[in-house]
């Protein structure tokens, strides 16, 4: 290992200066030398340290929303894996794979709010809200920290799985 760096310019400087991190200023990205703001752009050290924790929330947000979508929808995929025929039945159930997630809540929903079927559009209005409020309810908790994320999103998984079986029931019934 050499224990000296050089930054974009070439420049070399004393690499314990920089290894407990190597920073760049995030605001003009000038390698910050000493923990003292920017001397480039000169960007205070409040400055730096929220706007690096603003960018490290909006990676956990996006990878958070990634897994949480996966979750949710993956295992409502079986509408179309199944072997058979693409019937006009099977692309009935697949106009409303959107809102497949929130299947049984939503019918469940329709049928004691409103006494509807599964076709009729407030039931699919209810199946889109359970849809909506799963994955809000399991983002915000996801998103309180890696361990949360792995417990919540397999959580969905597994609950989704057992969701697609009973679906899968319905829907070959
Ligand atoms: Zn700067």
């Amino acid at each position: 290992m050499t224990s000296r760096r050089r930054d974009r310019s070439g420049v070399e400087f004393p690499a314990a200066v920089v290894d407990d991190p190597p920073r760049s200023c995030p605001v003009c990205s000038y390698i910050l030398k000493t923990a003292a703001g920017c001397p480039e752009c000169g960007a205070s050290l409040e400055t730096i340290a929220s706007l690096r924790r603003r960018s490290r929330r909006r990676i956990g947000a996006t990878v958070t929303a990634f897994w949480v979508l996966i979750a949710l929808y993956l295992p409502q995929c079986w509408i179309f894996l199944m072997p058979g025929s693409w019937s006009l039945y099977r692309w009935s159930w697949i106009e409303i794979w959107p809102v497949m997630p929130g299947f049984i809540p939503g019918l469940v929903g329709g049928r004691m709010l409103f006494g509807v079927g599964r076709s009729d559009p407030l039931a699919i209005a209810s199946m889109a809200a359970a849809t909506v409020g799963l994955a809000l309810g399991a983002f915000f908790i996801a998103r309180r920290g890696p361990r949360r994320r792995v417990i919540v999103c397999g959580g969905l998984f597994l609950t989704g799985a057992v969701h697609g079986f009973i679906l899968h029931g319905l829907y070959a019934a």
